[in-house]
């Protein structure tokens, strides 16, 4: 009886071993497809002083309205069209505040327009950084074969690099046959309500598009699970994003005689709840595409396990979990941000309050998010409040007024 028994199982193990070993090895990366043919004869230097010389304009996007500054941005369009007359002259201009909207017309109107966007406007430097930098992060430095600076990735390479692109291509005679529209906005790092402005313009004209691309994905030559390949990364999904604030509740008082149930103390466990319990996921959809494309350049036992989802879902959710980029395609990230507590040292707070970002992965909706989160640190001296929009917002001050 043991015999037949372990028989059995030896041979079930061989068969789900066979087939495992079968599937991995027809999970195999395709033959690689060269493109010959397409040669652009750009004048590198150029477009590198140029892409440096557009760093030096200090367009930063700052949370506080009150310290934007118009002559950087001013200054940067004007160098733009010094630099790209041809862009200039060829397209039309659309100026929606800082943000441009450059329209070149096609030779084929029945064809649905595309739209190509980046942004010129970067983030600040963080205060007191600025000691770690290893150039000026607007001097626009060129050396160590690098262009360095706030924008040489995020996002003037965008901006610089089109315009360089249809000057070349006009310079050689180009048209397009559909309609392009560049659209470059001012202000994408606080929310990018000139992209918001672009939509509403190309809205109201009946402009339906047939595509369009922003920034977004890079060359990756370091991956670590894929050495020695490169990998480009096409983005295209995006996350949403909702944050919460975590809100504890508790009696107040004199810290020399401090009650137990602290509002501080309560909402420390409620963050740790939270971290504990990361919001449900699963490589689903978009990602699980992904990882079946470059899971095929794998070294043998990785490979094995992608090309096995069926045996091995588990055991992939598991390790991708512990990758922090991976596990952002897994699942709705919960990233705790900011703290508020009492106002003196010696004050036991009424309120102290957390507030958490998520970033929303497609199967999850805000409210579903909202849900996860009220149950998971469900406490009766804890409340959920959203951050999200304006109606919260003044929500938000209406119930502080009640509780002061
Ligand atoms: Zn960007």
């Amino acid at each position: 009886m043991f015999k037949k028994l372990l028989l059995s199982f030896v041979l079930i193990v061989g068969a789900l071993l066979s087939i495992a070993l079968i599937r991995t090895l027809m999970h195999s990366a395709p033959e690689p497809t060269v493109n010959v043919g397409l040669t652009a004869d750009i004048d590198g230097e150029a477009a590198t002083n140029n892409l440096a010389a557009s760093i030096r304009f200090k367009t930063i996007s700052h949370q506080d309205k009150e310290k934007f500054s118009p002559q950087e941005f001013e200054g940067f369009i004007k160098w733009a069209a010094d630099t790209y007359p041809e862009f200039h002259s060829a397209m039309q201009l659309e100026m929606l505040e800082y943000t441009l909207l450059f329209k070149w017309e096609g030779s084929d109107s029945s064809l649905a327009p595309i739209l190509l966007t980046a942004h010129y406007d970067v983030v600040p430097v963080i205060p007191g950084t600025e000691s770690i930098w290893e150039e000026e992060p607007f001097a626009g430095v060129i050396s160590n074969n690098r262009i360095w600076g706030r924008g040489a990735l995020d996002d003037k390479s965008g901006v610089v690099g089109m315009m360089e692109a249809a000057t070349y291509l006009i310079k050689n005679n180009f048209q397009p046959t559909r309609t392009v529209y560049f659209s470059f906005g001012h202000d994408e790092e606080i929310g990018g309500g000139g992209a918001a402005q672009v939509t509403e313009k190309l809205k109201q004209e009946g402009v339906q598009l047939q595509w369009s691309v922003d920034e977004g994905g890079m060359l990756v030559s370091d991956n670590p699970m894929i050495p020695d390949q490169q990998l480009a990364i096409i983005n295209v999904a995006e996350k949403g994003s909702v944050t919460l604030d975590i809100v504890a509740n508790a009696a107040g008082g004199h810290s020399s005689m401090p009650p137990k149930n602290n509002a501080v103390s309560v909402l420390a466990k409620a963050i740790n709840k939270l971290e504990e319990n990361p919001v449900p996921g699963g490589l689903q959809g978009l990602s699980a595409t992904m990882f079946d494309g470059i899971s095929r350049y794998f070294d043998f036992p990785m490979r094995m396990l992608f090309a096995n989802r069926w045996l091995f879902d588990e055991v992939i959710d598991d390790q991708l979990s512990n990758i922090t980029f991976a596990n952002a395609m897994l699942r709705t990230t919960t990233a705790p941000t900011m703290l508020s507590g009492s106002i003196k040292t010696n004050v036991l707070p009424i309120e102290a309050i957390a507030t958490v970002n998520f970033r929303v992965h497609p199967r999850d909706t805000p409210e579903s998010v909202q849900a996860y989160v009220e149950r998971i640190v469900a406490d009766e001296q804890i409340t959920v409040r959203t951050r999200g929009g304006e109606m919260h917002l003044r929500y938000h001050h209406g119930k502080q007024t009640v509780i002061a």
